[in-house]
């Protein structure tokens, strides 16, 4: 534990803090990206914003935008980044861009005919596209708008518990016929099995049902804004042609109300970042599905994440005398690569007819990824980002890994507590570790999953690595 005086400082020179938020909803028509079949918007029931939170310790700012995408790929975060540094004079290290994770978005994937798809978009296109540039453009105005808006502030962090909406969705089934892959083997584990089916065994992996927050105010108490981290995936119940910000932009109003913070000027701004959610979603496997109207599941959860909040919010000490620190580092690591049986088996599979007899409903998809992948580079390098905000911990990770790491990571900071923001500065796909690796599933298939099977080893050693340098000395 950290001698708790350090992490503060006597002579602080005002803690300052501002937000904003920037629409970046697309036009109609714009392609939304969540699942296998990408389809065209003919709806808007909520529009897509970055939110923005902005804090200053006098002697250095950091920015944290958060964005109504399901994620953003490293090329549109760079130049929001770059902008942002451009424009407002905050390095590039010192911002945190991060998908919020609806599937109900726009996609911020590069255009062209591979670039729709989950996991695919593995050609690198040099120009960003017209989406691409308003999305960086506008978490760069929202910085702006945000320091424009900076005012002497105080900040605390609290935590609160809702195990009842997060579940683990990999399992131990007991059918074969349940665990087959696209490659023409059998997984240990099933991604998203039938609800309340006897195939059902045990979640392979365990939930993170903690929600952390911090929570900004003006001296006088009045709500700036309130960050929240919960590790759960979208929720959906969403029309397939329409856009939402799914919970998360629910969650920002449902805050904004519960806090009765609506007519203020500066506005108040409610951020909703994703947690190490890469194996947990929404559904109770266990229960018969309740049939939900649209829009009706992503409200309860919003209105329970926020309901929690207010509760704990009540213990939360807000102080004006924190200091920040930021760490940023590049990882490379090496590349998910098919095996030569993998690819004279992806071909096998092209090449057989329409209408032919598969072993996996998704086998042709994932054998034009196979052979895809063959041409990819060895190694990808990532960008890694921690911060230390007083005595709370935060670390960024262009992923999406699984609760498990989370937790670990969690257990072996070194502050009073910490949290993960995933799919943060970049998207490199699922980071599961290597024992679940073992056990296979969607989020293991390569095509799917593109870092290699000791990546997240590694990245959690980087990222304590990162921590253990932001703490103060006593
Ligand atoms: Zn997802």
């Amino acid at each position: 534990m950290v001698p708790a005086a350090a992490l503060w400082s006597a002579e602080a020179r005002g803690f300052r803090a501002g937000a904003a938020r920037g629409d970046i909803t697309p036009e109609l028509g714009t392609m939304i990206v969540g699942g296998f079949a990408p389809i065209q918007a003919r709806h808007i029931h909520d529009p897509l914003f970055v939110r923005t939170l902005v804090l200053d310790d006098g002697r250095q700012k950091i920015a944290f935008a958060i964005c109504d995408n399901l994620g953003l790929p490293r090329e549109v975060c760079d130049e929001a980044r770059r902008l942002t540094a451009e424009r407002t004079g905050i390095p590039a290290s010192h911002v945190l861009v991060a998908g919020t994770h609806t599937h109900s978005a726009g996609s911020a994937r590069p255009s062209g005919p591979s670039a729709e798809r989950p996991g695919g978009a593995l050609i690198a296109s040099t120009e960003l596209n017209a989406y691409q540039r308003m999305i960086a453009r506008r978490v760069a105005d929202t910085v702006q708008v945000a320091i424009n808006r900076l005012a002497p502030a105080r900040m605390g962090w609290g935590a609160a518990q809702l195990p009842g909406q997060v579940f683990n969705r990999r399992w131990l089934v007991q059918s074969e016929a349940l665990r087959r892959n696209p490659f023409g083997g059998l997984d240990k584990v099933r991604m998203n099995p039938p609800v309340a089916s006897p195939e059902l065994l045990q979640p392979a992996g365990p939930t993170d049902p903690e929600i952390v927050f911090l929570s900004v105010q003006s001296t006088t108490g009045r709500p700036i804004a309130l960050l929240a981290n919960y590790a759960l995936h979208y929720v959906g119940g969403v029309p397939a042609a329409d856009i939402s910000a799914d919970y998360y932009g629910a969650f920002a109003g449902r805050i904004e109300e519960q806090l009765s913070a609506e007519k203020q000027d500066p506005p108040f701004v409610g951020i909703m970042s994703n947690g190490t959610s890469g194996d947990i979603n929404n559904i109770d496997f266990r229960a018969k599905r309740t049939p939900r109207a649209p829009y009706e599941a992503m409200r309860v959860v919003a209105n329970e994440v926020a309901t929690e909040i207010v509760g704990a919010l009540k213990q939360v000490r807000h102080r004006d005398d924190l200091t920040l620190d930021v760490r940023a580092r590049e990882l490379t690591l090496g590349a998910r690569r098919p095996t030569a049986e993998m690819l004279a088996r992806a071909r096998e599979v092209l090449a057989q007819p329409a209408g032919a007899t598969a072993w996996h409903p998704n086998e042709k998809i994932y054998a034009e990824r196979v052979l895809q992948m063959a041409d990819a580079p060895n190694e990808l390098t990532i960008p890694l980002q921690t911060f230390r905000i007083g005595d709370l911990g935060i670390a960024a990770v262009p992923c999406e890994p699984f609760a498990e790491i989370g937790l670990e990571l969690k257990a072996t900071s070194p502050f009073a507590k910490a949290f993960t923001i995933e799919i943060a500065n970049g998207y490199f796909g699922y980071l599961p570790t290597p024992a679940q690796h073992q056990l296979g599933g969607y989020e293991t298939w390569i095509g799917t999953n593109r870092l290699e099977v000791d990546a997240s080893v590694k990245i959690v050693a980087a990222l304590r690595e990162m921590w253990a340098e932001m703490v103060p000395p006593p």
